[in-house]
């Protein structure tokens, strides 16, 4: 059987069957047939985890059949989406019919299940991540049970279910809140360290979406803000000269290079950085949200992101950079920082918490193993909590004490799953058995 890889080729496995269910049944059938032989299946998204969160041991059961817009409810702008459709196939399907969701990460490629289920987030203080947007959702239990939930239901599963890490049963259809299409007013502005921490607060409480990213080794920053509006006749978007100049010349094919020089010769690195936070130049565009959100990204790496409190988030910022100035460490991507408001979902990193977020990469050629395990010991005193889908080496028992509701988790799990057909290790790991 051809071996599996995620997108960061931090994790590999050769399941012993691979399958492409396209209805309930199908899945059911693979379900009974695991647990009754003792067996895991795992439920793929993309891969896109750079955690083992999506490796198979057994059966690995492909999304590609289960992909599709199920049924759109004006009344109540929420859309019904099967859980296997990619975020870029939705994203398309919705604006043919003047619909957007809400906000996104900074890549489509995810399933909505797959992002959904590891708490994939955006940025902006006013809208929650992609989980929070779910509505209701239906899923076949580890006993072949199919089950469906919703917020007016206010069940325990629709508590923990909506970033349920794969461990509780296999989603089949997700209903999310949605809007009429709307456009984001970009304007991206290089700063300087001191600037841009000054001006943080004051971003984030007067624009919609602020991603921050700091250049380590210099003082170089780069605010990248969006504005919502719902006028879409007079949107300027990019040019395709200047989107190819911008975001595939610059972004990925001289950043790739970039990266591959600093990896050979980590002492560049800081000229690099210097090089590449000069090269910035500020620039305003408007388009439709998505196109905005998300990017193209050809340059493979490997990340770490943690959750803080937003209120300590800035603290925990200077924190990092303070320990990265004092090592010899040499990074070469830079550090992205984005907030989220508090939502009310079992184990989201956001669970009850006005968060921000604090992203780490290097390039997967590079050990990443001394920053980030420096970087999360400084996270650990700001009560951090890791992305499930992004590399960290927390465990059960640290993790528990981060999440008040972490118990209610794990009675959900044991009443869904009770045989751990949908455990892994890294399930093993993160709960505990
Ligand atoms: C380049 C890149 C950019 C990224 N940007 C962001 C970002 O901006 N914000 C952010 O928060 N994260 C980001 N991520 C992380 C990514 O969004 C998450 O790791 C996400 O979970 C990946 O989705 P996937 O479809 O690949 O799922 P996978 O990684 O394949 O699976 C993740 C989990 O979902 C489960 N799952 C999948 N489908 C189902 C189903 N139908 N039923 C039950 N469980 C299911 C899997 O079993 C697994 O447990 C990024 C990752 C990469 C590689």
């Amino acid at each position: 059987m051809a071996p599996w890889t995620n997108w960061a080729g931090t994790e590999t496995a050769e399941p012993e069957r691979v399958v492409a269910p396209h209805d309930v049944r199908e899945i059911v059938e693979e379900i009974e047939r695991a647990r009754t032989r003792g067996r895991t299946v795992k439920m793929m998204g993309t891969g896109h985890s750079f955690t083992g969160i999506s490796a198979p041991v057994d059966t690995m059961v492909r999304p590609d059949h289960l992909a599709g817009i199920v049924a759109v409810d004006r009344d109540a702008m929420t859309v019904t989406v099967r859980a296997g459709t990619p975020l870029h196939v939705l994203n398309e399907q919705l604006t043919v019919l003047g619909l957007s969701l809400h906000n996104m990460g900074d890549i489509a490629e995810q399933t909505l299940a797959g992002a959904t289920s590891t708490g994939t987030h955006g940025t902006g203080g006013r809208v929650a991540s992609l989980s929070a947007q779910i509505e209701g959702f239906t899923i076949i239990s580890g006993q072949g049970e199919e089950i469906t939930v919703s917020r007016a239901g206010a069940s325990d599963l629709f508590a923990v279910g909506r970033v349920g890490l794969g461990a509780l049963g296999i989603l089949t259809e997700l209903t999310v809140k949605v809007e009429p299409l709307f456009a984001l007013e970009a304007h991206e502005q290089p700063m300087t360290w001191d600037t841009a921490l000054a001006a943080y607060d004051e971003l984030t409480s007067d624009h919609d979406h602020v991603d921050l990213y700091w250049f380590p080794h210099t003082e170089h920053a780069l605010a990248k803000v969006y504005d919502r509006r719902t006028d879409l006749d007079g949107i300027r978007p990019l040019g395709r000269w200047k989107h190819w100049l911008d975001d595939e010349l610059l972004s990925n094919t001289l950043f790739g290079l970039i990266t591959t020089l600093g990896t050979r010769a980590p002492g560049a690195v800081p000229v690099l950085n210097g090089l590449s936070g000069r090269a910035l130049s500020e620039r305003r565009f408007s388009d439709i949200a998505h196109r905005v959100f998300t990017a193209t990204r050809r340059v493979r790496f490997k990340e770490m992101e943690y959750a803080v409190p937003r209120e300590v988030g800035l603290e925990a910022l200077r924190e990092v950079r303070r320990v990265i100035d004092a090592s010899t460490w040499r990074i070469g991507f830079p550090v992205e920082v984005r907030t989220t408001p508090a939502d009310d979902i079992a184990l989201s990193t956001a669970s009850g918490r006005e968060s921000m977020y604090l992203a780490f990469h290097v390039p997967t050629g590079a050990d990443h193993t001394d920053y980030f395990t420096g970087v999360e010991d400084v996270l650990r005193h700001f009560e951090g909590r890791p992305h499930w889908g992004k590399m960290h080496t927390r465990t059960a028992g640290e993790l528990s004490a981060l999440y008040p509701r972490f118990g209610e988790f794990l009675a959900v799990r044991d009443a869904l799953d009770p045989d751990r057909v949908f455990t892994n290790p890294y399930l093993r790991s993160v709960l505990g058995d």
